[in-house]
């Protein structure tokens, strides 16, 4: 049986399944979609279905009762996700994905690992963590957090702001950047909500804004001494993380959901709208068809690119800390067409697209943040240009 093209990358029934699990929380999170995008509110209820479907606990390894599902199948899922809602996927990506992370890394001490593995199978707790800042912008950067982690009796007290911090109205507990006061160094720290500890509601933005991505304050927070995770290099991978470094294509994933979905919308238009000035509806006319083919072309394109290196990123494990070029580069031509494909839509649709009534220029804002998750256009460009002089 010929498989349409957004069923194309499933390979198995244990993934067809995964899929239509998938597509009913896509399509009940569509519903409400607009509702969350217009009050810039957090979709909680969405939270709530995600955690009695078993979402969470998807990459969670085996041994502590999670579904350890591969790369490969976190991105066909988080992709059927934002065809539903853009935000809830981004937003939970994170979550899916640094479980994903840490289940290859293994980069926090044990205990703490186990625990909190049990938590999220159990409990729904949900995790991201918070770098960026006003000061430093973009951890990929490699500035130092101007968020300071000073010494105390028993632990650490913990200052500063952090911008961008999606997921910030329904977690517990997240990881935070600092800096050590008195050492070179910066740790990561699991943090918990407490009295230091304070969402300050600034996420008003263009697009993405259901993903309550609010400034995190915290104020002498206190964080005991077992919770220092790990001491980092800002801007710097160790081995060890480059060993789960797949895990940032969420991103890509999410933006070729939201395309698809504005693709679909499109095409079903195009075919279904008859002016009266055409014998027929617009799907016929040349220039609709040509922008309808672009589309193909640059969702195809990225989609067998994204799908294509998350499967040799599954299987290459020994060669997982150099995929970092082509990690970059999925993000990239993922994103900038997931651009191009929804200006289409809307070129395809006309003066309609404009419309609050329809989800295409939500899409159209929502695929704009895109360009603001990591890595940045301007990296990857550099990053391929060096891997290029390198080798001739
Ligand atoms: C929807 C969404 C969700 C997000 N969720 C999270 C999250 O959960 N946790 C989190 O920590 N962050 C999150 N982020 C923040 C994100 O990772 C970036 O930190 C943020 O978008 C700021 O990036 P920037 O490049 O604009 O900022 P900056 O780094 O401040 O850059 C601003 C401008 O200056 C240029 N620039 C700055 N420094 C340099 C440099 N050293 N070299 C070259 N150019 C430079 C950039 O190219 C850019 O044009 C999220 C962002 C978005 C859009």
């Amino acid at each position: 049986m010929i498989k349409k093209s957004m069923d194309e990358f499933i390979r198995n029934d244990r993934e067809q399944e995964l899929i239509q699990m998938v597509d009913t929380l896509a399509a009940r999170f569509a519903k409400r979609a607009a509702k969350y995008d217009v009050e810039g509110s957090f979709p909680f209820e969405n939270f709530a279905d995600l955690k009695s479907a078993g979402y969470l606990k998807l990459t969670v390894p085996k041994e502590f009762g999670g579904d350890e599902i591969s790369l490969y199948e976190m991105l066909l899922l988080q992709e059927r996700l934002a065809t539903g809602d853009g935000s809830t996927a981004l937003a939970v990506g994170w979550h899916v994905g640094l479980m994903l992370n840490l289940r290859y890394t293994r980069s926090w001490p044990d205990g703490l690992y186990a625990e909190f593995c049990r938590n999220v199978v159990e409990k729904g707790t949900m995790l991201n963590n918070f770098a960026s800042e006003p000061t430093t912008g973009s951890p990929t950067r490699g500035g130092r957090p101007a968020t300071i982690a000073e010494r105390v009796d028993g632990g650490w007290v913990i200052t500063g702001r952090k911008t961008f911090s999606t997921l910030s109205p329904v977690l517990d507990q997240f990881v935070v950047t600092a800096s050590i006061a008195n050492e070179d160094s910066v740790g990561e720290f699991l943090v918990a909500k407490s009295e230091g500890v304070q969402v300050e509601e600034t996420w008003d933005t263009l697009g993405m804004r259901g993903t309550g991505s609010h400034d995190l304050i915290l104020q002498r927070a206190f964080v005991e001494d077992g919770k220092l995770l790990r001491r980092v290099v800002p801007g710097e991978k160790s081995l060890q993380d480059q060993l789960g470094n797949g895990w940032l294509l969420h991103i890509p994933a999410c933006y070729l959901g939201i395309a698809f979905s504005a693709r679909n919308f499109a095409v079903q238009f195009a075919k279904r709208h008859r002016p009266n000035s055409l014998q027929g509806s617009i799907s016929e006319l040349p220039h609709i068809q040509s922008q309808i083919g672009q589309m193909e072309a640059e969702l195809r394109t990225a989609r067998t690119l994204m799908y294509s290196i998350a499967e040799r990123w599954d299987q290459d494990i020994e060669n997982r800390p150099h995929f970092k070029t082509e990690l970059g580069l999925v993000k990239y031509v993922a994103t900038n067409s997931a651009l191009s494909v929804v200006d289409k839509a809307m070129r395809i649709v006309g003066g309609l697209s404009l419309y609050r009534t329809l989800p295409l220029e939500r899409m159209y804002r929502d695929v704009r943040a895109g360009l603001h998750n990591p890595p940045m256009d301007d990296a990857v460009i550099r990053d391929l240009a060096k891997t290029a002089l390198s080798e001739a």
